[in-house]
């Protein structure tokens, strides 16, 4: 997917569902560790980011990747064979409370992969889904339920939190505040990858 910022949005989090959709031996094992909202392990995420990233040296947006130093420097590795070095590494500022409260209102289109939020975007019922025209076929991700969100945070500590200071270390880091609204936040984005454009 392209968006305005002409970059490709890689999100781990989708490929893997796509995998474990598809019921791949890939995805069949990282499926144990998304439904109790444990980190699928590195090896996994990153044969999967190696594959993608092989296939093409378009300007591309990681979501969802790294979440480990051991990650982080696999992904230092692929993308120094690439000849293609990070530009920046973006910090979504949010409060724990915050958090919680986001992805446990969190609910998605099974067929066109939108999101909604209970509170700060509902879902409309005249909104048709983009794929098939009909309603939406509306989910809630068995990672974003109230008792593996807050496990999902503990996880986020341990594991991911220190790849804050990895970052820093190189100067590629550009902290924005997550707790603005959706536009704001976008704005914060746009104006840090895409200054100009
Ligand atoms: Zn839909």
């Amino acid at each position: 997917m392209k968006d305005e910022m002409h970059l490709t949005h890689l999100a781990t989090g989708d490929l893997l569902r796509a995998a474990v959709a598809a019921g791949t031996p890939l995805g069949l094992e990282a499926r144990r560790f998304m439904d109790a909202g444990e980190l699928v392990p590195d090896e996994v995420v990153i044969g999967m980011i190696r594959e993608r990233l092989d296939a093409g040296a378009e300007d591309f947006l990681l979501d969802g990747f790294p979440r480990t130093i051991a990650q982080a420097e696999a992904l230092d590795d692929m993308l120094s064979d690439l000849g293609a070095p990070l530009d920046a590494v973006l910090l979504l500022s949010v409060s724990r409370a915050e958090l919680v409260r986001r992805l446990a209102g969190r609910w998605l289109c099974r067929t066109c992969g939108r999101s909604w939020h209970e509170v700060s975007n509902p879902h409309r019922r005249d909104e048709d889904c983009l794929e098939t025209g009909k309603d939406c076929d509306l989910y809630q991700r068995d990672d974003d339920r109230a008792e593996t969100v807050a496990n999902r945070l503990d996880v986020y500590d341990a594991q991911t939190a220190p790849l804050v200071g990895y970052y820093r270390e190189r100067g590629l880091l550009r902290e924005l505040d997550g707790e603005r609204s959706l536009e704001d936040v976008y704005a914060q984005i746009e104006a840090t990858v895409a200054p100009g454009r």
